[in-house]
């Protein structure tokens, strides 16, 4: 079966982001003919699509030179590429606003695991994006669990530097662990003390 959205008709590929994209039942010329009204149209059913990330990263790593993607022109994807110093992920959460996309990419670019943990290997002990100052750890939060957190952040194992999803917590996490021990102890399934 072939499906067709603004990225063109394919067949037989594995499922991915694609899948979720708000222009899949949409005719695609309209992301690429150019004329105001179709652009408008495009831009409409792209603010809305919840891959508006991903497909943006594409249209870059794919070098699309001729369609609207993520909302964005080819013009305006230069533009604000070069605004942001040739890094894909700063140009995608800049023209997206999305903080959480940017500080992923950080994560992913400065952390290696080692025996079961995950280390951060930027000298840097806070990054600042969009005028914000983010530690080490709540950067590592978000990395780790794709949302910003809620309250401080603190590491639960005794690695230093370790940014691992398990040994970050927030206050729902710091809560949920709480409850959890709690719960184990009523029920003998660890030594109360
Ligand atoms: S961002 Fe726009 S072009 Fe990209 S998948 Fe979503 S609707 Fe389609
Ligand atoms: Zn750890």
């Amino acid at each position: 079966m072939s499906r067709a959205s603004a990225h063109g008709t394919e067949t037989r590929r594995t499922a991915d982001w694609r899948d979720h994209a708000a222009c899949l039942t949409t005719n695609p010329s309209i992301f690429y003919s150019g004329d105001e009204a179709s652009t408008e149209e495009a831009r409409r059913i792209c603010t809305s699509c919840p891959v508006r990330s991903q497909c943006l990263t594409a249209a870059y790593t794919e070098r699309d030179q001729w369609a609207i993607r993520g909302g964005r022109t080819v013009d305006e994807r230069k533009r604000a590429l070069r605004d942001a110093g040739g890094i894909i992920a700063r140009a995608v959460a800049d023209a997206l606003q999305d903080t959480v996309h940017l500080l992923t990419h950080i994560y992913q670019q400065h952390t290696v695991t080692d025996d079961g943990h995950l280390i951060w290997t930027d000298p840097r002990v806070y990054v600042t994006v969009r005028g914000t100052a983010y530690t080490v750890n709540r950067i590592g939060f978000v990395g780790a669990h794709g949302r910003m957190p809620v309250g401080h952040v603190t590491r639960v194992c005794d690695r230093g530097g370790c940014v691992a999803a398990d040994c970050l917590e927030d206050s729902p996490l710091r809560e949920a662990s709480r409850r959890r021990r709690v719960y184990e102890q009523w029920h003998g399934l660890v030594d109360a003390g």
